[in-house]
This record gives C-alpha cells, sequence and structure tokens, in this order.
C-alpha cells in the first residue's frame, strides 16, 4: 500500500472494463483509466482517443483500432461488441477506451448488453463527457444559478444518420434552459429551426467548441439563428459540441483559458513527477 493508502482493482483475465478516456486532454483522466490502461492486455479504442492518451498503454498492449474515422473502414457496433467478448473468452484483459464518457451518447450500454447476454464480467469507469469539459474549458458553465436549474444532453444524430425522430422538440424548446448538442453539425439547420419554431429566440447565444480540450480546440460564439451559416463559413472542424442558453454569455467573464497578456505560456511539472509523488511507500515507522 501506499503513503496515501489507495488501492485500485486488478485487471483479471476475462474481464472487459469499458472506460471513458475523457475529452482529450490527458490530464482529464480518471485515475481508474490510468490504472486500466497499465493492466490491459488488448485494448479496442475508438477514434476520439487522443494519441497522447495512448501513450499511456502499456508498451506491450495489442491496440486495436474500432473508430470510424480518418478513411478506414468503419466497425460496425455489433462487430466490436462481439471481438470484446471473443478476447476476453481467450482470458485477456480486455480495455475498451471510448472517447468521453462510455455512457454518454458512447454506445457504451450496448456493448455491456452483449457482455452480460455473453456471460462475460466487467467493469464501468466513467470518464469526463465532452459536452461539459468543452464548455468548461471555454469558460462555460453547464449550470448557473441565476441562469438555470436544469441542463439537457441531446443528440442531433440518431441510428439512421438523420436527427433522431424521437426528439420532442416543443419539451426541450420549452423545458430546457440549456442544451448541449452531441453530433449535431451536420443537421445544425434543422436542429435550430426545429428550436426556433418551438418558441426559442434566434437571439438566444450559441457556443460551438470544436476539438475541444485539446491544442487545437476551438470557439464559435454566434447566436441559435446564425449558428448554422456561422459553422458552415468558419468550415469548424469536428469533433464539435454546441452549448445553447444564457450560460453561454457568462464566458465574457469566465474566460479563463484565453491567455492573459501579462502570462505568455503555462509553466508545466512532467507527469512523471506526480506519479512519484503519489507512489512513494509508506513510512513504516508510522504504522
Ligand atoms: N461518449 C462521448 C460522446 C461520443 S459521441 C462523450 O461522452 O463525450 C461523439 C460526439 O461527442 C461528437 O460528435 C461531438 O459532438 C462530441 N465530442 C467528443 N469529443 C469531443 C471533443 N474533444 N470536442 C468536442 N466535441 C466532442
Amino acid at each position: 500500500m501506499t503513503k496515501l493508502g489507495l488501492d485500485f482493482p486488478v485487471f483479471e483475465p476475462g474481464w472487459v472494463w469499458l472506460v471513458g478516456a475523457g475529452p482529450g486532454d490527458p490530464g482529464l483522466l480518471t485515475l481508474h483509466a490510468v490504472n486500466a490502461m497499465q493492466q490491459a492486455d488488448v485494448v479496442v479504442y475508438d477514434a476520439l482517443v487522443d494519441e497522447r492518451i495512448l501513450n499511456l498503454l502499456r508498451p506491450d498492449a495489442q491496440r486495436v483500432y474500432a473508430g470510424k474515422r480518418g478513411g478506414r473502414p468503419s466497425s460496425k457496433q455489433t462487430d466490436i461488441s462481439l471481438q470484446l467478448v471473443d478476447y476476453a473468452k481467450k482470458d485477456l484483459r480486455v480495455l475498451r477506451l471510448k472517447g468521453g464518457d462510455p455512457f454518454v451518447f458512447g454506445r457504451g450500454g450496448e456493448e455491456g448488453m452483449t457482455l452480460v447476454d455473453h456471460n462475460v464480467p466487467f467493469r464501468v469507469v466513467p470518464g469526463i463527457t465532452a459536452g461539459i469539459a468543452g464548455a468548461a474549458y471555454a469558460g462555460i458553465p453547464t449550470t448557473h444559478r441565476d441562469c438555470n436549474s436544469s441542463v439537457t444532453f441531446v443528440t442531433g444524430h440518431g441510428s439512421s444518420g438523420d436527427v433522431p425522430d424521437n426528439i420532442n422538440w416543443a419539451a426541450l424548446a420549452h423545458g430546457s434552459p440549456v442544451l448541449v448538442m452531441y453530433m449535431a453539425m451536420k443537421h445544425l439547420r434543422r436542429i435550430s429551426a426545429e428550436l426556433m419554431a418551438n418558441g426559442r429566440s434566434g437571439d438566444e447565444p450559441l457556443a460551438v467548441i470544436n476539438q475541444a480540450t485539446t491544442p487545437a480546440q476551438g470557439i464559435l460564439i454566434t447566436t441559435l439563428a446564425k449558428a448554422a451559416d456561422d459553422v458552415e463559413r468558419v468550415g469548424v472542424e469536428p469533433p464539435a459540441v454546441c452549448i445553447l442558453g444564457k450560460v453561454v454569455g457568462l464566458r465574457d467573464r469566465l474566460n479563463w483559458l484565453s491567455p492573459q497578456d501579462d502570462v505568455k505560456e503555462v509553466r508545466t511539472v512532467p507527469f512523471e513527477q506526480i506519479l512519484e509523488l503519489i507512489s512513494t511507500p509508506a513510512d513504516p515507522q508510522k504504522d
């Protein structure tokens, strides 16, 4: 046991861990995620997992790409789930590493169901979801007492590839002061039209945050009415989340990430130094 007395689970052979890798910045990984990466035999990861995060894997771990971007052939969801079962049945420690949180628009639920169907034991490690992290890195709190007491996550992309047909636009427009929209870029024009048709003001502020928490992060502040045009004009690179609501205006004061005039560069400490600090063995004298 270390000085801190923190113990982490052993990754047993034949298990699958569904782990959230967060939105990009490796500093936003959980300790459970790092523990998983140090023990896994095989890692099935998707397109949204940052290369800097993959560097934390055991060097001899087998890497299996299951993403859908970058021109490589897309993997069917059922194939991925069954692949996890196959590896687990071979008695490997199987890490399924997904962007953000595995259970937020990440199909972690589907993969978990397949594991249940095949009697494969599994653990879920939540991750920081892109909507909340992206907003925070843009200086936008997803809730703020003066603005909203609720927030809604919505996807602009259903399994058919179109806007999901089970969205109740009237309820969303009326009932949800802040909307955090995932996979909304392709259909942003239709989404904003639906919200405005159901009573949302076109002047409401909307933030588009792309490649959130990575060095390439971009932020576009627009309005509900102008969002689709502005996104097209600027040519926003995916992935991107949209935040709609009064909270977007708080960025004017809370934009902590923008370089201030007198701060040119963020000073850094190496990750190894942090690891060394927390891995110092307990002092036997004190026990
Ligand atoms: N499970 C993920 C979401 C997967 S759906 C999570 O919890 O974050 C994929 C969508 O997530 C993208 O279309 C985009 O809307 C959003 N997304 C993921 N990573 C992002 C990032 N770094 N910056 C902005 N949006 C991101």
